[in-house]
């Protein structure tokens, strides 16, 4: 039976209405239910968060003074695996958010068929505001708190705005003291020292490149003639214009926060450091291109655009003005449900975020198997295993398009869910 949850849901929002991030994750769950042949009840577990931790805590400030912070763990869907997902500090941070969000790493992980499910956490914090060291107290107190709902076998954290390395290091460190042994599986995205992924940071900007190459070898443009601009130069956007740019393509504009660097006959962009070495090295670099805004970068008439950068960029207004052939979503949720419909009419392919930059989540996984088998892989096999496993992704998203005539986000969340309620309806429900 066809659960027809897009009308029962309720939740098709109009195009005018800010939507937030659990409206949207629980509309793309209506919109993918209603293409495949799913027991309603499944659907139903599935738009509800399992658990949403939260925790009040209070932080020492260096000056002494005590401050009461907010933290959330979302936990939204364990059946094919542990929880998994990043964890920030910004003072946006919301249970909603969260929710929405986890939702979100449930569909990512089951596209790349990685054994885990969705989460995702915060703590309503500025980062900005906070030393080094109150961002140590904050992580391990904030550790201590969630300890329970955590760990290598339960839900593994990663690194998301605001938190990084160093970050998870110190999580590790905080758990591992109270278990009274070194847990690495705990959280990756960490330190390499120690057992940090080789290729773990390049990786979503990797999985971008793979897939826009395999998306243009789909649509027989050969990658050497094929023109790319690049919204964001940062971990994503930059190791996804490097690698294109190795092989063959030709990047004739990227971008930082203050502006874009256009080139129509090609930039070599490893010329230019990126965000984490320099940040706004993009417009610094005078001696490239012609300096154009951000807004105009994504209305350039190239053959591939990839939005890098933040959400929210491809929206109604600027939908229609968008001369690119294809987009690839390099940054998360950077085209809005109204310019998502005008790319569907236009027949411009939008490949989604949750298959594009899913390298991340990966190498993420790779570096939880060398964290629970103690056992440390080589880079070559980071980058050949990563190439397996999105090319796996690829077939099985392209399959459901050429199958069923789907836009491509649409047919990467039926091969999500179909995945999950498989292993929903395999598990049962208990008692
Ligand atoms: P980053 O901070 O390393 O780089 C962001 C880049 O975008 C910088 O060049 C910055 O100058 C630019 N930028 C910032 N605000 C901008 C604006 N308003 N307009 C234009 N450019 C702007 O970030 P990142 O890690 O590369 O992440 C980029 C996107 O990719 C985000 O949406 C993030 O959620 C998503 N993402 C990141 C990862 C990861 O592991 N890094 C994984 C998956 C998805």
């Amino acid at each position: 039976m066809t659960a027809n949850v897009a009308e029962e849901a309720g939740d098709e929002p109009t195009e005018n209405e800010p939507e937030t991030a659990l409206e949207t994750a629980r509309r793309q769950l209506a919109r993918a239910s209603s293409h495949v042949d799913i027991d309603p009840a499944v659907v139903d577990r599935l738009k509800q968060t399992r658990k949403i931790h939260e925790v009040t805590m209070p932080l020492r400030r260096d000056d002494g003074s005590v401050e009461m912070l907010t933290g959330f763990r979302a936990q939204h869907d364990s059946v094919r695996g542990p929880y998994k997902g990043g964890l920030r500090y910004h003072p946006e941070v919301s249970r909603e958010e969260c929710a929405g969000l986890a939702m979100w790493m449930t569909w990512k992980c089951a596209v790349m068929d990685l054994p885990f499910g969705g989460a995702k956490g915060g703590v309503v914090v500025d980062p900005k505001q906070l030393s080094s060291s109150e961002k140590e107290r904050l992580t391990r107190r904030f550790t201590q708190e969630i300890r329970s709902a955590i760990g290598p076998t339960k839900d593994i954290p990663a690194p998301d705005m605001g938190t990084d390395p160093q970050t998870m290091a110190w999580i590790m460190d905080a758990y591992s003291m109270q278990e009274d042994e070194t847990i690495p599986g705990v959280v990756t995205g960490k330190l390499p020292a120690v057992g940090g992924s080789p290729g773990r940071e390049e990786s979503p900007g990797r999985s971008v490149a793979i897939i826009t190459r395999e998306a243009c070898d789909y649509y027989d443009y050969d990658l050497e003639e094929t023109s790319v601009a690049v919204q964001g130069f940062g971990s994503v956007g930059a190791n996804a214009a490097r690698l294109l740019h190795e092989w063959g393509a030709n990047i004739v504009a990227v971008s930082d926060v203050n502006g874009a660097r256009y080139d129509e006959s090609g930039i070599d962009v490893d010329e230019i450091p990126s965000h984490d070495t320099e940040p706004e090295a993009v417009t610094a670099a005078t001696g490239v291109g012609t300096k154009i805004p951000n807004a105009e970068l994504l209305e350039l008439d190239v053959d591939v655009l990839i939005p890098a950068a933040i959400g929210n960029v491809l929206t109604e207004d600027n939908a229609n003005d968008v001369k690119a052939d294809m987009i690839v979503e390099g940054a998360n949720g950077p085209t809005t449900f109204a310019a998502g419909a005008i790319f569907n009419e236009r027949d411009i392919p939008v490949i989604p975020d949750i298959l594009a930059n899913a390298g991340g989540v990966t190498v993420s996984y790779y570096e939880w198997l060398q964290g629970v088998n103690r056992r440390k892989w080589s880079l070559e096999r980071v980058h050949r295993e990563l190439e397996g496993d999105m090319l796996a992704a690829w077939e099985s998203v392209k399959d459901e398009v050429d199958e069923r005539d789907l836009a491509w986000r649409d047919a990467a969340y039926v091969v999500a869910l179909k995945r999950i309620a498989a292993a929903h309806e395999a598990r049962g429900v208990w008692p």
